[in-house]
């Protein structure tokens, strides 16, 4: 019979202490058997990551990118040893391996490096060995010997990587909630878990404000079909199968509800409205290093018009300087702002074979009293952006709009 292979990646808050990492390491220990390899990737434990940051930040003002990934990459190989220990007590030979040691290549981008290839020698010498990997996440390798690390949630991205790499029948995604929910069960009471969930509607989902898992390393999985399933390393419970396709995908439109809290609003007034303009003004923002999500254009009656974007809340200084250099350039008038926005999100699937879907979610807004400031759509998810106090009730509303208050 062929071996089974399985990934396992461990969050930070799973290895935040020695009690939980000893807890871990019996779970890693119980699925190892003659006829499963398994390979344990772990994040940093706990906040180790921010702490190093704000450590940076405590000497450096502006300190290289080159030796910030060098300090981060150390918060991964802490749990990574710790765990290799904790598992070898229980009696099962392991080793630990720092993404550098395995030969996780990425490129040259510090902070967000992709990930190139993922040599599997050292691990399959070692599984022969009848060993436990364990590997630090987050991290990787350039061709020229520097250590880079693939931005902020990364360690999923090195599961998943590590799961194609050596073939791995199922990436084990361990966190501290059971799987993922209709909508955040924190905001929302009777929010359900998903059995299964598509790709595609994870990558929106998250994209759009679900935090549990990186949206990369769900482009990833997407890319080379490797199941993951999200699941809690705090029970045994079955948690949320993440695949390619679900059965009965035409049943509902709406999977999930999201949102986010994160983006704020500017607007540039009385633009000329003529060709080049959304170009000149767009170039100068992408120029300023601020990613733009929501754009809104209105129709102009007097050869002036008005454009709305949303940009990340961190961003909005940058966005707005940028903004005001173009209104004088193009003679436009007023940059307005606002940070008491929010964006709320219905997803699935089932929207590109169902109708109407736009309009239940309006009218259930509506009822709810609130108001619609900007619309953005993609073939699978519909998103509003409202008032940032009305966020709640509008997660609330739209859970219950689209049934899936219910079994
Ligand atoms: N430790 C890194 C972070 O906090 C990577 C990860 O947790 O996946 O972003
Ligand atoms: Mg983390």
């Amino acid at each position: 019979m062929k071996k089974k292979i399985i990934v396992q990646k461990y969050g930070g808050s799973s290895v935040k202490d020695a009690d939980r990492i000893k807890a871990v390491a019996e779970r890693v220990a119980s699925y190892k058997n003659k006829n499963t390899d398994v390979a344990v990737v772990v994040s940093a434990m706990a906040d180790t990551t921010d702490d190093l940051i704000e450590l940076a930040g405590k000497i450096a003002s502006n300190p290289t990118d080159r030796e910030m990934d060098l300090l981060l990459a150390t918060g991964e190989q802490i749990s990574c040893a710790l765990l290799a220990m904790a598992v070898r007590e229980l009696g099962f030979p392991s080793v630990a391996l720092t993404g550098f040691q395995v030969g996780v290549r990425t490129n040259k981008e510090h902070g967000k490096a992709r990930v190139e290839q993922i040599d599997d020698k050292r691990l399959k010498q070692a599984f022969k060995e009848g060993k436990i990997v364990i590997m630090a996440g987050y991290q990787g390798i350039t061709a020229e010997g520097e250590i880079t690390t693939l931005g902020r949630g990364g360690s999923d991205l090195s599961a998943v990587a590590l799961a194609k790499a050596i073939k791995a029948d199922v990436c084990e995604i361990y966190t501290d909630v059971t799987g993922i929910y209709t909508t955040d069960p924190r905001m929302v009471p009777e929010a359900r878990k998903l059995k299964e969930i598509t790709f595609d509607e994870m990558l929106e989902m998250a994209s759009l404000g679900a935090q549990v898992m990186q949206a990369r390393s769900i482009e990833v999985a997407k890319r080379f079909n490797i199941p993951l399933h999200v699941r809690s390393s705090y029970s045994k419970e079955e948690g949320t199968m993440i695949v390619k396709s679900v059965k009965n995908i035409e049943e509902v439109a709406v999977t999930g509800i999201t949102s986010n809290k994160n983006e704020a609003k500017i607007t540039i007034c009385a633009v000329p409205d003529q060709p080049g303009v959304s170009a000149t003004l767009f170039n100068a923002i992408a120029k300023a290093g601020v990613n733009v999500d929501v754009i809104v254009q209105n129709v102009s009656q007097s050869r002036k018009t008005d454009i709305s974007f949303t940009v990340p809340k961190a961003d909005l200084v940058k966005g707005i300087k940028a903004t005001e250099e173009v209104a004088k350039t193009l003679g436009a008038g007023e940059v307005l702002h606002s940070r008491d926005i929010a964006r709320v999100s219905i997803v699935g699937s089932g929207m590109r074979s169902h109708q109407g879907i736009a309009a239940r979610m309006f009218a259930a807004l509506a009822a709810g009293k609130i108001n619609i400031e900007m619309i953005a759509t993609s073939e699978i998810s519909i998103s509003c952006i409202i008032a940032l106090d009305k966020v709640d009730s509008a997660v609330k509303t739209l859970h219950k709009a689209f049934g899936l208050d219910k079994k």
